[in-house]
């Protein structure tokens, strides 16, 4: 558990950081021409997405197979599996907004890569690059040592929810808010994004619960963990807390659904 953990969790330290570059009057999606609601920038984004009001997440059959530890086959086929019921579920929850959808290009990597975000190490479990939406997952021999599942599970469906912040426009206020702000603004700020992603991704794995599975005494030992360890892989606190991210996952995963999962507007304490 502690090893999967600690493997898996470096994400987007990056990504996060660098892939935005704050664009002015690029508004994509136009209202009159499709129907679809031009994507929001402002602080509204965020903290009154429609997101919030669409219910719970499908329960969706979602085979992904088991990971063999040291099979970096059977670690892609598990990867793309889970991808592809993200897909299936996410489209169904912006077809209750009038949000444009569109799934995250996947990338697997064995090496460091260039990404348009920045350069990614590959000691990371993966990132999700906003400006080109990809999902880059790392395959390495320290993530195929212990392949538990359900924190793989979590992992992607946390990289997932930074592609569901890019579609719903809150990674564009998040992007233009840091711009120019202080470092520590610039975190807390990053705190909030990263919180919800993870909130975000337990929503979606308490919806295949059944299916993966996630038994009860394993979620509780994933958080348990997360609420220990869960600030130790970063040098600066842009994640938030073991505590605030053991809080906001058991907020996804207790709720199935985006409406728990409010980082920006919850108050300073829940998001340390
Ligand atoms: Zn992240």
């Amino acid at each position: 558990m502690e090893t999967a953990n600690a493997s898996t969790s470096p994400d987007v330290v990056t990504s996060v950081s660098q892939q935005v570059t704050p664009l002015t009057g690029t508004t994509p999606g136009s209202t009159a021409a499709t129907g679809r609601q031009a994507l929001p920038r402002d602080r509204a984004a965020a903290t009154s997405s429609p997101l919030y009001r669409t219910g719970t997440l499908p329960t969706m059959n979602c085979q992904a197979g088991q990971i063999r530890a040291g099979s970096a086959a059977s670690y892609r086929i598990f990867v793309q599996r889970i991808v592809n019921c993200l897909n299936r579920a996410w489209k169904t929850q912006f077809r209750k907004t009038k949000l444009a959808f569109s799934h995250p290009k996947l990338r697997f990597s064995t090496t460091k890569v260039n990404t348009p975000c920045g350069r990614w190490p590959s000691s990371a479990g993966g990132l999700y690059c906003s400006s080109n939406r990809t999902i880059y997952i790392g395959v390495t021999r320290e993530v195929l040592k212990n392949p538990y599942p359900a924190n793989h599970a979590q992992f992607i469906a946390h990289e997932y929810g930074h592609h569901v912040q890019q579609l719903a426009g809150i990674m564009d206020y998040y992007a233009t808010s840091v711009w120019r702000a202080k470092s520590a603004t610039k975190l807390a700020f990053s705190r909030r994004l990263e919180l919800q992603a993870d909130c975000l991704g337990s929503a979606f794995l308490r919806q295949i619960a059944g299916d993966l599975p996630v038994e009860q005494a394993q979620w509780e030992a994933m958080v348990s963990w997360v609420n220990s360890n869960g600030h130790k892989n970063w040098p600066k606190n842009d994640h938030g807390k073991g505590r605030s991210q053991a809080y906001w996952m058991e907020r996804g995963f207790n709720s199935g659904s985006p409406s728990g999962c409010n980082t920006w507007t919850a108050p300073t304490g829940r998001v340390a």
